[in-house]
C-alpha cells in the first residue's frame, strides 16, 4: 500500500498551502484550489455526491485563514470567504494534487 502522509505542511503564505509527503513528493495547492475540492456535505452531496458548489463562484484571490490537523488523517481549513466546514483526508488530498502525480 502507498503511503501517502505529509511530513512537512508549508502555510505561510495565505494564499497557498504546500504539502511535502513522506515518499519525497511535493504538492502546492492555492486556497481557491482547495476551497473548489472541499468535500464537507454543503458543497458535495451526501446523497449523490454531486458537487453543489460552483467552481466559479469561489474567487482566484482566497485565502486559507486557519489550518488545523484533524487527528493525524486530515487537514480542516478555515478560508477566507468563512467557509470552515471542508475536511481534507490526506489521501483526498494527494489524490487531486493540481499538477496531476
Ligand atoms: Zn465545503
Amino acid at each position: 500500500m502507498s503511503s501517502s502522509s505529509p511530513k512537512v505542511i508549508h502555510r505561510k503564505d495565505p494564499a497557498r498551502i504546500a504539502i511535502d509527503w513522506d515518499d519525497g513528493h511535493s504538492t502546492s495547492y492555492t486556497a481557491a484550489e482547495l476551497r473548489r475540492l472541499c468535500p464537507c456535505a454543503n458543497c458535495v452531496s451526501e446523497t449523490t455526491g454531486r458537487r453543489m458548489l460552483d467552481p466559479s463562484s469561489v474567487s482566484d484571490d482566497l485565502e486559507q485563514q486557519d489550518l488545523r490537523l484533524v487527528g493525524n488523517y486530515a487537514i480542516a481549513l478555515r478560508f477566507s470567504d468563512g467557509h470552515e466546514t471542508g475536511i481534507f483526508p490526506f489521501p483526498y488530498l494527494r489524490k487531486n494534487d493540481p499538477q496531476g502525480t
